[in-house]
């Protein structure tokens, strides 16, 4: 199991020596203070520690030595106190490999009119020392967020929150390992991609696994487990009356639930984080594993269909940004198209892979024939998502270079599908159906997604900050004109930026 709270943020506070030894102490006492407060603050999900005031340049750079090599370090919050030369800072951020969060705060809420002098004046100067800090990192051209507010301010805290989420689940894709049982469906383009760049910039490794060890760990799992592992599916889920004992169907459930220990044990094995499959190499395997692939996702494990690793890393990343949040997080496909006016909306689904985390009832466990693949009838968990609003994002290759791409959708009332016995949401991309879907096709988007309810359109903006990635929004204010100038302008940016 993931715990979050095993990582920490460091809370570094800039100060210097101008102002004596008791201005010092009080700096001191103050990080100690804010950064106390962040770390039980329940909404923000890593502990954070208070570090020594950085007051000179060869203790900033030791500090951001340390954070780069501490494991359990995922960034760290630079906050200036008291004006902080930013000169000092230079040697330390050029080697910060870490995220960093610039927090504007300001110990002292409101200003004291009546008493206000110049002791309160050498202890709260934020306000000019977080703008030279801020300088030299423009200067630097440093990618980083700027998090401005009162640090007892809840919406200060939960600003910090959502970037540590981030910031985690970016530390989390430094040594994420996809496995692909299989290639790319043949001939696809915009599931596949640069595999070398993809490790260089997000820290995605993928590699091949041949089918045959899945069978091999199949033929490993003893029916005792697979018995046992029919009990849970028993427990958690509707089964259809084919799928239960002595149904015609039971064997396909059973053989599913050996599929399933068997891919599991297998990734854990390797240290996977997330896997690919596709339905035309499944030599030896009974059926496309659609029930364990769903399950697996629930557990944290990234998907991504016919061989879509770019797609099953952002399933992972999202997932762990989203650990301990309520809502959940899904695998999806654009499957079909509603028009309905004003509700026009997209299906969204798969032939089976979808994760049962976003369902909002008790799904049920079916078995259908699939008439792809050429296999045994494969078992499949079905059931309607949640309404409510989240974001679909993807990562596609542009040749020279990743773009995200970033959707808010709103998935609205689905109805039942009783002859498409799939997992599925309904969805209508903002700004409206029409401006959104021609904006994703715009900017080359995948029919894979990875959608989350519980994620921002800001976290995956972070995300790919910090990966120094292209990111375009499509929301409630894209318009067509300016979203296409906006992919040609990026063209223009990344061309120059490449030569830097
Ligand atoms: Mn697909």
């Amino acid at each position: 199991m993931i715990a979050l709270n095993q990582l920490e943020v460091w809370l570094v506070t800039g100060s210097q020596h101008l102002y004596g030894q008791k201005t010092l102490d009080q700096v001191a006492s103050h990080s100690k203070e804010i950064a106390a407060v962040f770390d039980a603050a329940s909404e923000i999900p890593v502990r954070v520690v208070c570090k020594p005031t950085g007051t000179g340049s060869s203790e900033i750079h030791k500090i951001c030595k340390d954070a780069n090599s501490a494991k359990n370090c995922i960034g760290i919050i630079t906050w200036m106190h008291t004006f902080s030369p930013a000169k000092m800072w230079i040697h330390g951020l050029q080697e910060l490999r870490k995220p960093l969060l610039h927090l504007h705060t300001q110990y002292n809420k409101e200003i004291p009119w009546d008493d206000i002098d110049m002791d309160f004046m050498n202890l709260n100067q934020s306000a000019h020392g977080d703008r030279e800090f801020g300088h030299i990192m423009a200067r630097m051209r440093m990618n980083r967020k700027v998090v401005v507010g009162h640090w007892q301010d809840p919406k200060t805290v939960s600003n910090i929150a959502g970037w540590t989420r981030v910031a985690a689940a970016w530390a989390d894709s430094q040594d994420m390992l996809i496995v692909r049982f299989g290639d790319q469906m043949n001939n696809v383009a915009v599931t596949d991609g640069d595999k070398v760049e993809a490790e260089r910039v997000f820290g995605y490794h993928v590699d091949y696994c041949p089918i045959s060890e899945l069978v091999k760990a199949q033929d490993e799992v003893t029916n005792f487990d697979v018995a046992e592992l029919v009990k849970v599916y028993e427990s958690e889920y509707d089964l259809a009356d084919n799928c239960r004992e002595g149904g015609k169907d039971r064997g396909q459930i059973v053989m599913a639930a050996r599929i399933e220990i068997a891919l599991r044990r297998l990734l854990e094995a390797k240290g996977a984080k997330a896997f690919t499959t596709n339905f035309d190499d499944l030599e030896g395997i009974d059926q496309l594993p659609g029930l364990a692939s769903q399950r697996l996702m629930a557990e944290g494990y990234g998907f991504g269909a016919e061989g879509d690793w770019k797609t099953a890393a952002l399933c992972r990343t999202m997932w762990y940004m989203g650990i301990g949040l309520p809502n959940g997080c899904s695998f999806l496909e654009d499957y079909t198209l509603n028009f309905d006016g004003e509700n026009s909306s997209i299906l969204q689904a798969h032939m089976l892979e979808v994760c049962p985390l976003i369902a909002d009832h008790k799904p049920k466990l079916e078995v259908h024939p699939l008439g792809i693949g050429g296999k045994n009838d494969p078992a499949r968990l079905v059931f309607t998502s949640k309404k409510g609003s989240g974001v679909a994002a993807t990562i596609i290759d542009m040749g020279s270079r990743f773009r995200m791409i970033i959707n808010r959708v709103d998935c609205i009332e689905s109805k039942a599908l009783p002859k498409l016995p799939v997992a599925s949401a309904l969805w209508i991309p903002q700004p409206n159906f029409e401006i959104g879907a021609a904006a994703w096709i715009l900017a080359g988007g995948t029919h894979h997604t990875s959608f989350s309810y519980d994620l921002t359109v800001e976290n995956l903006l972070d995300f790919a900050e910090m990966a120094g990635v292209e990111a375009v929004v499509i929301d409630e204010d894209t318009t067509i004109p300016e979203f296409k100038k906006e992919l040609k302008w990026n063209d223009l940016y990344y061309h120059l930026a490449k030569g830097l």
